[in-house]
């Protein structure tokens, strides 16, 4: 596969420290409030490119961890601490918040078809492993003691590793918004590897450790975690965009200052999502989730699908409208799908052939456009039914876009739609499915009063050059 990394700027092929193995590390999320649909772009992704590793046969071993502490305002070190904020909002206790908001994410991870990783940590679940390590960087002269926190020294290092052309007066303190300078820092890119209780009297969650009372820093935790579960050699670490710096540069400071040797050669960045106001953002406070999708009628699966229209290094902007747009794509192809009819065998050879073409294709950078263009490329393969089928299966074990289960589902409600002769509704048609189900939705819409609906699947039958007419008990319809 060949994929941007975004340490060297350039497209590479992807390689491994262990032929066939893939040591994967993903930055979770930070659980003081709902996951953004923002956030979860960035989790889509992610999941692609997993499954795509699996699907050209790498063995991948997937870690990631769940920030529970540690996790400031800013993610330079100051400001308020994001779970303590949290709790304070919802009356509830930091462990309460996070335990919540742990399970809204995963339980938004289930709608969207995103895979859980192979190991979930906590933040709060490794801090003898924090201290640890922190106790070898002050051994070999990386950190030191001010003002009650101990800071990595970034001085001491030959090259502070700044991802994506970031310029040395850019990290500079106070030009970047929201950055306050802290004064027991001796360079200003040093960050906190442990912060004591000279910072927050009111915090939480705190634990004894040789430098007194404290809880650790934000970026320690992604080195502990991914050392314990991955092991010294990491092959591919993820995150936002805006993970890049200083997040990421940090973990890779300090985790290779600890191991004394390069620590993770390849790095993939999501772009971020936007709204036409500019950056979808937690702290901003009013955001949109999944939920709020789904009650305003939208398939959460429809988001997975505008997603993977575009490329994940680009930003992508977020409308509604963009949103319909793609919900209607993803039900036409759905209902494409379910036309097809599945009975009859798979030509092995048409079938290799789309396979090794999708391979080649998806594997140019994750080009998750061309993966869904394959889709209607298969619907048009000159080939049977079956084979068509099988191909798409095939492909949606990279997408995730339940293809299959989606269109038999359609199937299945149009066979049931067109034997209810006794039935409140009788389709009287050609004998296709698809067609069937798109005229009982829009008998179910109008059953609802939704006549929008109603009026817009008509339209969308007439595109089809289908014509349908109202008869008592049911309805008739026909290719014109
Ligand atoms: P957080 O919960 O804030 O720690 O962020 C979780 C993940 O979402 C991180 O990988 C961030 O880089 C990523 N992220 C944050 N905002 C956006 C956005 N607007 N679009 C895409 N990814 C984002
Ligand atoms: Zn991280």
């Amino acid at each position: 596969m060949y994929l941007y990394n975004s340490a060297t700027h350039k497209k590479e092929e992807f390689r491994t420290h262990t032929p066939n193995r893939v040591e994967m590390y993903t930055c979770g999320p930070t659980v003081y409030h709902f996951a953004h649909i923002g956030n979860l772009r960035s989790y889509i992704m992610e999941d692609v490119l997993e499954k795509y590793l699996r699907f050209v046969g790498f063995d991948v071993n997937r870690v990631m961890n769940i920030t529970d502490v540690g996790h400031l305002a800013s993610d330079a070190d100051t400001g308020e601490d994001k779970m303590l904020k949290g709790a304070k909002r919802e009356h509830k206790s930091v462990m309460e918040i996070a335990q919540f908001y742990t399970d809204a994410f995963f339980e938004d991870c289930r709608k969207l078809n995103i895979k859980r990783p192979d190991v979930v940590q906590p933040a709060t679940g490794m801090i003898e492993d924090y201290i640890r390590i922190i106790q070898t960087l002050e051994e070999k002269g990386y950190a030191y003691l001010a003002g009650g926190n101990v800071y990595f020294d970034t001085s001491k290092l030959d090259r502070y590793y700044v991802f994506n052309d970031h310029k040395e007066d850019d990290l500079a303190i106070g030009v970047r918004e929201g950055v306050e300078e802290d004064t027991n820092k001796r360079n200003k890119n040093d960050f906190v590897l442990w912060f004591t209780k000279s910072k927050f009297e009111d915090q939480a969650l705190k634990w004894d450790s040789p430098w007194g009372v404290g809880y650790p820093g934000w970026h320690i935790e992604c080195s502990g975690i991914s050392m314990k579960y991955n092991g010294e050699y990491l092959d591919l670490h993820c995150g936002g965009v805006d993970n890049a710096f200083p997040h990421h540069t940090n973990e890779i400071a300090q985790s290779e200052s600890f191991l004394g040797h390069p620590w993770c050669p390849h790095w993939f960045h999501v772009h971020h999502l936007n709204t036409n106001d500019g950056k979808m953002s937690k702290s901003k406070g009013e955001f949109l989730t999944v939920s709020l999708l789904e009650e305003k009628g939208c398939d959460p699966l429809a988001y997975r699908w505008f997603c993977l229209q575009s490329h994940y290094r680009k930003a992508l902007v977020f409308s509604w409208e963009n949103l319909d747009n793609a919900a209607a794509a993803y039900t036409k192809l759905l209902n494409r799908i379910a036309a097809l009819n599945p009975e009859g065998e798979t030509d092995q050879a048409v079938f290799d052939e789309y396979r090794a073409k999708f391979v080649q294709q998806v594997g140019n950078d994750l080009n998750t456009s061309m993966a869904v263009t394959a889709v209607f490329d298969a619907l048009k393969a000159k080939t049977n039914d079956a084979t068509r089928l099988a191909i798409i299966g095939e492909f949606d074990k990279v997408l995730s876009l339940s293809l299959l289960e989606k269109a038999a589902a359609i199937r299945e409600k149009s066979a049931q739609a067109t034997q209810t002769g006794s039935g409140e509704y009788t389709i009287t048609g050609e004998g296709d499915p698809a067609v069937d189900a798109l005229v009982l939705q829009r008998y179910e819409a109008k059953k609802a009063k939704n006549f929008a609906e109603a009026d817009r699947i008509r339209d969308e039958l007439k595109a089809q050059g289908v014509e349908v007419t109202d008869v008592k008990g049911g309805a008739v319809w026909k290719k014109i």
